[in-house]
């Protein structure tokens, strides 16, 4: 048994695809005097939870909440409310959260139609529309706004576009986009979206904001079978999270009470720095990141068009013993950076600038260390440019 009051447990930088770095503000709003998940305290802290959300997501959706579980639960919840068993669903893969999503619509007794662009490509809307004239019942189209595998963006207000006009609901993963890249929940015309925390939201791992429109609010409510999941079901949820007027709320789940402290002070430094601010302060330490790595003369994954600024892919440079890189930026500069994923396992770090974890020192920091790494690993690289190049482009 341990008998120090806390664990003693490294301080890391995270650079990786997830969990960004927490802020110290939100990390004290977690500490905050746990109370009951039908205190009316709390339930007007729900409230403002769900506004934010609104804020986040663009959308003046009623139905906008998040699961009290991870990322994977939120997409979980889309599926399971929307889809069932004997549907059609056009299910695009670009990386690895597609396969996911086809797991999903086949796990819900439903058919997957799948879309398929190579990784580090953008899906293609020619294929989707392709695909949902050749399939004219289709429920639903699902496609991933922020492939976290490669580091691409799909042009979801184009994908949200052809759903809609085929008649079909749109169900977007943006678990890695949201805060990071514009999310125009009701511009794009939207049907069910999903994000998760600890992404650019910056919060601890754990909840998944979820947002509904009032189509898919119909749909569900419309459904001639009950949602497989007990847990995730929103019929069920919303007794919980929803305002029946006055404010009542029945116990579904035990809300977990302080993760959400955490969120919502995540949400309220969103609002204070600014949507709009916080896209562009992404896109201009991913500007100075990758200024960085090519003056050291790295190059890039993804074409610049269709680059995530959250999530950067940068080729390792031939020979080089990627694990034992990253092992050594763990233990000499405790930062954690991402390996790469599937087909691009060895090829590729993945380096996230999400969040908190998207400043001028991060950037600075993770060049300077993936630097002297590569330089002890014996890589041909240029020495001394990445900082000075980096610094021009911040301005410093
Ligand atoms: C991280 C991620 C998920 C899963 O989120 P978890 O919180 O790990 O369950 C889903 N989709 C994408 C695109 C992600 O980046």
């Amino acid at each position: 048994m341990r008998n120090q009051p806390l664990p003693d447990l490294p301080r890391r930088i995270l650079m990786g695809p997830g969990p960004s770095d927490v802020h110290p503000r939100v990390l004290a709003a977690l500490a905050q005097p746990t109370i009951g998940h039908l205190d009316p305290a709390f339930v007007a802290r729900m409230d403002d939870i769900k506004s934010l959300l609104r804020y986040a997501f663009r959308t003046q959706n009623d139905m906008t909440i998040p699961v009290s579980a991870p990322g994977s639960a939120g997409m979980e919840c889309c599926f399971v409310n929307l889809i069932e068993p004997g549907d059609t669903v056009i299910v695009c893969s670009n990386g690895v959260f597609g396969g996911r999503m086809r797991e999903n619509v086949e796990r819900c007794g439903a058919k997957a139609v799948m879309v398929e662009d190579a990784w580090g490509q953008a899906v293609d809307p020619g294929k989707v529309e392709a695909a949902l004239r050749a399939n004219p019942g289709a429920k639903a189209l699902a496609f991933v706004h922020a492939e976290t595998s490669t580091g691409v963006q799909s042009d979801a207000a184009t994908l949200c576009g052809l759903a809609r006009a085929a008649g079909a609901l749109s169900i977007v993963d943006t678990v890695t986009g949201l805060a990071g890249i514009p999310v125009e929940v009701d511009a794009w015309g939207a049907d069910a979206v999903y994000s998760g925390t600890q992404k650019c939201l910056s919060c601890p791992p754990g909840l998944s904001p979820v947002t509904f429109s009032p189509r898919a609010v119909e749909t569900v409510k419309g459904r001639k079978t009950k949602v497989q999941s007990w847990f995730l079901d929103l019929s069920l949820v919303m007794a919980y999270w929803g305002d029946k007027g006055g404010g009542a709320r029945t116990y579904h789940h035990t809300a977990p009470v302080n993760a959400l402290y955490g969120l919502h002070e995540a949400l309220i430094m969103l609002q204070e720095e600014g949507l709009e601010a916080s896209w562009k302060r992404h896109a201009h330490l991913h500007s100075a990141l990758v200024a960085g790595f090519e003056a050291m003369g790295l190059s890039m994954k993804v074409d610049a068009a269709i680059r995530l600024p959250q999530l950067n892919a940068v080729k390792i440079p031939a020979g080089v013993d990627e694990a034992a890189v990253r092992r050594q930026l763990l233990s000499v500069s405790n930062l954690e950076i991402g390996a790469g994923l599937g087909a691009w396992a060895g090829k590729v770090w993945r380096i996230g600038l999400m969040g908190q974890s998207a400043s001028p020192m991060h950037v600075l920091t993770c060049l300077s260390a993936i630097e002297s790494a590569l330089q002890s690993a014996g890589a041909s690289i240029a020495i001394g440019k990445a900082q000075p190049t980096a610094r021009k482009v911040l301005g410093l």
